[in-house]
């Protein structure tokens, strides 16, 4: 009845938004600035528009955006920002903590709206769209999915009115969950609150990618765990992002594999796209990205990206 509840009003909407920023802070609980980062983050866009269109490829294009959040409108932390996602590619982000990446996606989940410049899905702009049908549209994994109390099918079917076990399972195959969750004790029936702290981060992330995946979203974000992932965990969540061959995925991404396979890496600093391009034409170019990546060899596991601030830089 809640979830009923949940998703039938704009207000509700927004109470949902809540409880999922809420259980992404009490995830993080410790860090006093995410709190304040995050409820920040309650939608401030108009939720008018009525597109609902039967078909979609998930086309996305950033159109010069400049972009200063509320609470701070002196400091423009998007400018002459453009960028092109396309259907069946894997887009990664990279760049300095600080640079504008999570703010890019922010945006594109419609928490805010551009201050200048638009943002067009399938060449309309993002606002005309159902506010429902963007979010159906639109799925985001955060870095710490939220699980919430309950049996894991319940997570995965989150939200959905009547949603059968075979459906569940099958966008836990596609998100590579399946194996690991048959074998708990109980299977799908498996209490996550119980076994919540039992979960690896990977199979975490699995599931909350189920979880995005069953609603059969045509854009896809991730934004990579930064901590270590256990190799299989990490070959996983790759392989996860494969089964999605027609969607627009798009990466915040801190791992070389991720990086490396991507089909268009954008590198991010200061609030513009600095470079883009493939890995192998940035490595050519010898610019930015071929510098942060000479110093990724050094890092010790070769795995986790850890680029500098904008401080140290
Ligand atoms: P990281 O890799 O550390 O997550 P990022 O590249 O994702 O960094 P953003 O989080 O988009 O960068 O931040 C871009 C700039 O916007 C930073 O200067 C940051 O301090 C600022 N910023 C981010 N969120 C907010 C907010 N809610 N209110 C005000 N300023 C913010």
């Amino acid at each position: 009845l809640v979830s009923f509840i949940l998703y039938q009003s704009d207000l509700a909407d927004n109470i949902r938004t809540l409880i999922y920023i809420f259980g992404d802070m009490l995830n993080s609980v410790g860090a006093a600035g995410k709190v304040f980062e995050y409820l920040d983050r309650e939608p401030q866009v108009s939720t008018k528009g009525t597109l609902q269109p039967e078909t979609l490829t998930g086309h996305v294009q950033f159109h010069n955006l400049s972009f200063s959040y509320p609470t701070r409108q002196e400091r423009k932390v998007l400018q002459g920002f453009s960028l092109e996602l396309r259907p069946g590619q894997l887009t990664a982000l990279v760049g300095p903590s600080g640079g504008g990446k999570s703010t890019c996606v922010s945006l594109l989940e419609r928490f805010y709206q551009p201050q200048q410049g638009e943002i067009l899905l399938d060449g309309l702009p993002l606002q005309s769209y159902q506010h429902h049908y963007l979010h159906r549209k639109i799925a985001m994994v955060g870095q710490e999915p939220v699980l919430f109390s309950g049996s894991v099918k319940d997570n995965i079917a989150y939200g959905l009115a009547d949603c059968s076990l075979e459906r569940v399972q099958e966008a836990a195959r596609r998100a590579n969950a399946h194996s690991f969750i048959s074998q708990l004790e109980k299977g799908y029936d498996t209490d996550v609150g119980e076994r919540g702290g039992q979960l690896s981060g990977g199979e975490k992330q699995r599931i909350a990618i189920a979880r995005a995946l069953i609603r059969e979203p045509q854009v896809l974000i991730l934004d990579e765990v930064t901590s270590a992932l256990d190799t299989e965990s990490e070959h996983m969540v790759q392989e996860a992002l494969a089964s999605c061959p027609s969607q627009t995925l798009l990466v915040i991404a801190h791992r070389l594999k991720t990086i490396e396979r991507a089909d268009q890496i954008i590198l991010i600093d200061q609030g513009t796209v600095q470079e883009q391009g493939t890995h192998q034409e940035l490595m050519d170019r010898k610019g930015s990205y071929y510098k942060l990546k000479e110093r990724l060899f050094t890092e010790d596991d070769q795995k986790s990206i850890t680029l500098p601030t904008q401080e140290n830089k």
